[in-house]
């Protein structure tokens, strides 16, 4: 994955926490991450998407809440750090982009997924296994 890719892609795990610190810390990631610069777990010089979700990974933040939403961003976070990314975390096979550019919490491949869908929820078509790979 080339640098502004994968800068891309630290700028959609930054909005997925985002969500996520308002949801369950009623902060915004910018409050957040002033804390964190002022805790010197980030340079505060720093406005690089790659230095902040290392800083927060760092900071043991998602330790703190166990729930399945925590987890799903805290394993993206480190499958973004591995180099990981964009490859299935059950078979290893690669995922398509476009899923990751849609949601970068994406975990599995189309045929991984379809496996898991549930019987009678019959899934044909590229897109739809796209949008059940997002729920
Ligand atoms: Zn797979």
């Amino acid at each position: 994955m080339n640098g502004k890719k994968k800068n891309r892609l630290a700028e959609q795990l930054l909005d997925e926490l985002n969500q996520f610190l308002q949801e369950f810390y009623h902060q915004t990631l910018e409050e957040v991450v002033t804390d964190l610069k002022i805790r010197c777990l980030i340079d505060s010089e720093t406005d690089d998407p790659n230095s902040i979700l290392v800083g927060i990974q760092q900071s043991g933040l998602f330790y703190q809440i166990k729930n399945d939403a925590a987890n799903r961003i805290r394993n993206a976070i480190e499958r973004y750090m591995n180099n990981e990314i964009g490859t299935c975390i059950n078979c290893e096979q690669p995922i398509p982009e476009d899923w990751i550019t849609r949601n970068p919490l994406v975990e599995y491949c189309s045929s991984c997924l379809v496996k898991m869908i549930p019987t009678g929820e019959q899934i044909y078509r590229h897109e739809e296994v796209s949008d059940f790979a997002s729920r």
